[in-house]
């Protein structure tokens, strides 16, 4: 069957919108996704229909409702191929999800001297906890170098590699560079050193097929915003004997089996990482967003968007006023750039008049921007609903943004 972009696109009621009379040009997915209809109506009929507390009452309505916000579990778990849903854990964001890892895991099973490995492509979200953690307890952290044209090699991570490394943490695919990272084989070379292995799957989940027990990684983590869900809800993949080591990051109700004046006793995983009432009507609205995007298929999505890939390179990053930042073989739809002596904001500023959004800066990823050589750059990220007339249009604005400053 082939991609029904159009049918997709009707799914989206805010890619109908006009702004300043043109068609919404929205190029800034990885920042976060829109929501399709059924996201939208599946939160408004929870909060009509289903609305009571969850894991709380023996009535019928907050059975009903933990009923479904468990089910949302079993979709995730299907989306990224779990063994259990109880090795899932709802979070805030993907920010969360790995500073749960820190606080939990890193800060109890590392010591002074242990060793962690990023990449020079993380977003901040993937370097901030580990500085707060060497800050803390004195653990070393590595950073594996990426190439100059965005891509990375193992041996970059290889040569870092000892028995004292304890965890290697990086990017499914990088928010910034776009790069999709040889995931599967990082974790086995940390494996290897009996390191764990982290993935950042914020602009992994998005865009590719994910199989967490196919990339054997210790802990996954994403955000539900980027995958046409809502805000305020994320996702912590852990292995079993791995979540069940770990401490709680909060405590407080709904996370004990058992509590006296004097102690309590924590109730399993994933509870045990879930206190207080969870944002459950999110977890239903990123479910029913995991159900959209299987649907489609994650075959069929990661298709499209790789061809839209092969496109912007050469339509985009053929241009010859355009500096790639990012132009791996291994890519996703995520395409920084640079306009020769025009300062991002500006192209942003034009494009923005011509309804193209698109985002400008350091994306959270101010370390691997400068080591680009660059202090901000533009990025246009494509969604599941972008297509080549997005890419062309994009190539036009930028055409008329370099006609009006050269
Ligand atoms: N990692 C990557 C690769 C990201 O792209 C982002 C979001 N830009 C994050 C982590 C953090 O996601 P969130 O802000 O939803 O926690």
């Amino acid at each position: 069957m082939s991609y029904d972009l159009d049918k997709i696109r009707s799914d989206f009621p805010i890619l109908n919108k006009e702004i300043r009379g043109k068609r919404l040009v929205f190029l800034d997915s990885a920042a976060s996704a829109q929501k399709p209809l059924c996201v939208v109506d599946k939160i408004r009929d929870m909060y009509l229909n289903d609305y009571a507390n969850v894991h709380r009452g023996l009535y019928y309505l907050s059975e009903s409702s933990t009923y479904i916000y468990e089910n949302s579990r079993k979709i995730v778990k299907k989306f990224i191929n779990v063994e259990h849903e109880d090795n899932i854990v709802f979070t805030r964001n993907a920010t969360e999800s790995i500073n749960i890892v820190a606080y939990s895991y890193a800060r109890v099973h590392l010591a002074k001297g242990d060793e962690i490995i990023i990449s020079e492509a993380e977003h901040h979200a993937n370097l901030l906890p580990w500085q707060v953690l060497r800050d803390e307890i004195g653990i070393v952290l590595k950073i594996a170098k990426v190439e100059d044209d965005g891509s990375f090699e193992l041996d970059s991570l290889r040569s870092l590699m000892s028995e004292k490394v304890k965890l290697v943490s990086m990017p499914h695919v990088s928010n910034v560079l776009g790069t999709i990272f040889p995931v599967k084989e990082i974790c086995k070379v940390a494996h290897e050193y009996g390191a764990k292995a982290l993935i950042d799957g914020c602009q992994g989940a998005v865009h590719l097929p994910v199989d967490v027990q196919d990339i054997d990684c210790d802990f996954y983590v994403f955000s539900g915003h980027k995958t046409y869900g809502p805000t305020g809800i994320g996702v912590l993949y852990g292995k079993k004997g791995v979540l069940e080591s770990m401490v709680p990051y909060q405590v407080g109700g709904d996370m004990v089996k058992k509590v006296t004046y004097e102690k309590a006793t924590y109730a399993d995983v994933p509870s045990r990482f879930e206190a207080g009432t969870p944002a459950f009507i999110q977890a239903v609205g990123l479910g029913e967003a995991l159900e959209y995007m299987m649907n489609i298929g994650m075959g069929e999505i990661s298709k499209h968007e790789l061809e839209l890939v092969d496109y912007a390179r050469e339509k985009l990053y053929g241009l010859d006023y355009i500096i790639p930042v990012g132009n791996a073989k291994d890519k996703g739809g995520v395409f920084s750039f640079v306009v020769k002596d025009i300062h991002p904001q500006d192209i942003a500023t034009i494009l923005d008049q011509q309804s193209i959004a698109v985002r400008t800066g350091h994306h959270c990823a101010e370390p691997l921007v400068h080591r680009m050589g660059y202090e901000t750059v533009v990025r246009a990220s494509f969604g599941l609903y972008s297509g080549k007339d997005d890419v062309d249009a994009l190539v036009k604005g930028l055409d008329k943004a370099r006609s009006f400053f050269i």
